[in-house]
This record gives C-alpha cells, sequence and structure tokens, in this order.
C-alpha cells in the first residue's frame, strides 16, 4: 500500500515536470516569436524566469557535494569488503570507458556517412563565425587554463580535501578520490570506531534526500522556467541553418539512448528496456531540463532505489562515479562536433586521427564537469589536438544549450544502466 502510494506520487510529480516542460516551452516558442516588446520580454527572462530557474537549479546543486562524499563513503564503507569493491569497482569503469566509446563511434559513423560540414553554406559559416566569435574566443581563453593531461590525474589525488569543494568549480574527481578513501578507511578501522562516521553520514544522506524532496515540489515550475528561459532566447533560425549537423547528432543519440542502452539493459540487467525507460523518466526529464548531470544526481539515486530497487550501497557507489565520469552524450556530442568543425574547414581527419578523437573523446569526457556546458572547454582542447580550428565552435555555440538539453540524457541514463548492471552482477533481483 505504501508502496503503490508511493509510486502514484511518483508518477503524479512526473507528469507534472513533463506538463512543466510543456508549456515553459510552449510559452517560450509564443514570446521568442511573436513578443512584440523585445524589452518586456527581456525584463521577464531577466526577472522571472532566469532567478526562479537558477533557484531551482541551485538548490539541486546545492547538496551534491555532501551527497556524493556521503553516499561514496557510504556506499564504500557498507560493501565492506574491499575485494568485492575491486570488482566492482573495475566492471564500473570498464563498463564506463566500453559504453563511452560505444557512443563515439556511433556519432563518428554517422558524421562520416552524412558528412553535414560538407553542406553548411559559406555565407552561414561566416555569419556564426562573426555572430559568436567573440564568446568563443572567451571559451578558448578558459580551455587555454584547463589542463588536461598528466596534471589532471596528479591533481585527483589533492593534497588539501576541503580545497577541492571550497571554490566556485568544485573539483569532483578529487572530491570522489577523497570519498572512496574515506569508504576505504571505515572499512578498515574498528567498526565500533567506524560507527559514529557512518551514523553520521547516513544522516548526511537522509537531509539530502529530504531537502531534494523539496527542491522536487518546485521542479514543474522550475523546469518551466528553465526551459522557457531557453526558448524564449533561442535562435530556432539556428537549428535550420545548421540542419544537417542538429540530425546528425540526434540521429547519434537516439540510436545510443534507444538501442545502445536498451540491448544493454537487456543483456546486462536482464531487464525489460521499454520498462526501464518507464521506471527512469523522472530522471530523464530532470536532465533534459537542467542539462546538469551533477544536478540530476540526486533525483538518480532516488529514482534507481525507490523504482528499481538497487540497494543504495550500489547506487551510492556507482552513480555518483558515473555523473562525474561516465558521459556517454557527451562524448559522442565531441565526436560528431570535430568531424563536422574538420569537414566544415575542409580538413580531412586520417583514420589514425579519427581514433585519436575517440580516445580523447571518452578521456575529456570523464573530465568534463557535469554542469550546463561543462565539455565546451575540453572539446576546444580536442580540436586543437586534432588540428581543427578552435574558433570553430562559434559554429554551433548557438545550437549547443538545446543539444546539451539532450546529451545530458543520455549522461544520466548510461549511469542507471550501469547501476543495474552491477546490481545485478552482484546478485540483485530488480524490482519488477
Ligand atoms: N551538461 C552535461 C552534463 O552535465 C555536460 C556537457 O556535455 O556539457 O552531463
Amino acid at each position: 500500500m505504501a508502496q503503490e502510494q508511493a509510486g502514484l506520487r511518483g508518477m503524479a510529480r512526473h507528469t507534472k515536470i513533463f506538463i512543466g516542460l510543456i508549456v515553459g516551452a510552449i510559452a517560450g516558442v509564443i514570446s521568442n516569436k511573436f513578443f512584440i516588446d523585445a524589452s518586456a520580454l527581456a525584463m521577464v527572462q531577466k526577472y522571472l524566469s532566469d532567478p526562479l530557474g537558477k533557484i531551482f537549479l541551485n538548490m539541486l546543486i546545492m547538496v551534491v557535494i555532501p551527497l556524493v562524499f556521503a553516499s561514496l563513503a557510504l556506499g564504500v564503507a557498507q560493501i565492506g569488503d574491499l575485494k568485492q569493491l575491486g570488482r566492482m569497482g573495475l566492471r564500473t569503469i570498464l563498463y564506463f570507458l566500453i559504453v563511452t566509446a560505444i557512443a563515439v563511434t556511433i556519432g563518428l559513423v554517422l558524421v562520416n556517412t552524412i558528412r553535414p560540414g560538407d553542406q553548411l553554406p559559406q555565407e552561414t559559416k561566416e555569419k556564426l563565425l562573426a555572430t559568436y566569435g567573440q564568446q568563443a574566443a572567451e571559451l578558448k581563453g578558459t580551455a587555454e587554463q584547463t589542463e588536461f593531461g598528466i596534471q589532471t590525474l596528479v591533481g585527483v589525488v589533492p593534497r588539501n580535501p576541503f580545497a577541492v569543494v571550497a571554490r566556485p568549480n568544485p573539483d569532483m574527481l578529487a572530491l570522489i578520490f577523497v570519498a572512496l578513501m574515506a569508504g576505504v578507511g571505515l572499512t578498515l578501522i574498528n567498526q565500533e570506531r567506524a560507527q559514529p562516521l557512518i551514523r553520521l553520514l547516513e544522516a548526511v544522506n537522509d537531509i539530502t534526500v529530504a531537502i531534494i524532496n523539496i527542491a522536487m515540489k518546485l521542479a514543474p515550475y522550475g523546469v518551466a522556467a528553465l526551459i522557457f528561459s531557453v526558448t524564449s532566447r533561442f535562435g530556432f533560425d539556428l537549428l535550420v541553418a545548421l540542419g544537417m549537423y542538429v540530425i546528425t547528432m540526434l540521429i547519434g543519440l537516439l540510436l545510443h539512448q534507444l538501442g545502445a542502452f536498451s540491448i544493454l539493459v537487456r543483456l546486462f540487467a536482464r531487464y525489460n528496456p521499454l520498462k526501464f525507460f518507464k521506471k527512469v523518466e523522472t530522471v530523464m526529464l530532470t536532465a533534459f531540463s537542467t542539462s546538469s548531470s551533477n544536478a540530476t544526481l540526486p533525483t538518480t539515486i532516488m529514482v534507481a532505489q525507490e523504482n528499481l530497487g538497487i540497494p543504495p550501497k550500489i547506487c551510492g557507489f556507482v552513480l555518483p562515479l558515473g555523473a562525474t565520469m561516465n558521459m556517454n552524450g557527451t562524448a559522442l556530442f565531441e565526436g560528431v562536433t570535430v568531424l563536422f568543425l574538420a569537414q566544415v574547414f575542409g580538413i580531412e581527419l586520417s583514420l589514425g586521427a579519427q581514433l585519436i578523437v575517440v580516445i580523447m573523446s571518452v578521456l575529456t569526457a570523464v573530465g568534463a564537469a557535469g554542469v550546463p556546458s561543462g565539455s565546451i572547454p575540453l572539446l576546444i582542447i580536442v580540436l586543437q589536438m586534432v588540428g581543427v580550428p578552435a574558433e570553430g565552435i562559434a559554429i554551433i555555440l548557438g545550437v549547443d544549450r538545446i543539444l546539451d538539453m539532450c546529451r545530458t540524457v543520455l549522461n544520466v541514463t548510461g549511469d542507471i544502466t550501469c547501476a543495474a548492471y552491477i546490481a545485478r552482477s552482484e546478485g540483485v533481483a530488480l524490482k519488477a
């Protein structure tokens, strides 16, 4: 009975969010096309939709740091056996890397077949470079400060665990490392001594869930506001101008989301894919409207536990790792974009260079921050690495947000498919 009620409530929440999404999108499109007074629309965006959307987003992101730390440390402590932890960890990381590589490969096959870059008219290219050139140059500046290489690896082990989080863009990989170490420490010490900290972490976990429940009450309005802010500003003409690029991307994302994930869920989690997608609808909607894996993480954990019956220790371990490290949609986006821009600039990338694109897209997707447009600085690094002009990013910036919404759906769906697989491989029967 209680379960039935929870299910009904879950469904109502999901329906409400969906309605918020549709209402926000329609209101945004109508205002974009027909709002006569541009300054009045700007006021609505500035004083209503932007702040409301931001408050909702911040409310979700606010709990991410304590949640990642508490759920990972607890997950590891609850697994208890370091051998089992090693096995699960290895399977999780391999799954992330292999499935992400599959995603990029799908993207590359499509972009080589459709060749959207050859079809971009010269004048559209010039116009886009002029319009978004400034923004692209600024992003290039940011990318130049973003270290990616051996230093990224060294940085995963921080000197000061507090400095990792006490900055505007927390270093999630380092946070994960600290949390894992704390969990391992809790496993190794005297269990009587470990208990107070375990209780505290459990309380932190529960508090974050309680806060998320409050935030999710705001979700229908927050989602409506976020979508309104995007659609009311969006240059729909751009979607047409970049039509073939957008279509190639969407086909790739759909193939991975519906094709690859269905096969993986069927084969590895032994679960009906249709039922799976139905159960994770709220997660997909939250990802779509927030464009952020991090902001979606609390919902991902809740849904994986409540709807699929994945035990907290597995969710707590796999999902925080996934939100940061497993980005299938992002990797596919990077691969398609690098090749598309190469085509636009008439650069033929050899098979070897394309292999570098695959490897770099997978690695940078691991390093990308789970926030809106988190992957752009890293995409610039990949472009430079294979000799495609990074300024070219200007060509796609105008449609990035809408593509970001779509790729983030894959990023989080991929995390749950992995959690379902790990649960299954550890002998857990998923909730029917
Ligand atoms: N927005 C994506 C995420 O949070 C990252 C990106 O592709 O920019 O998963």
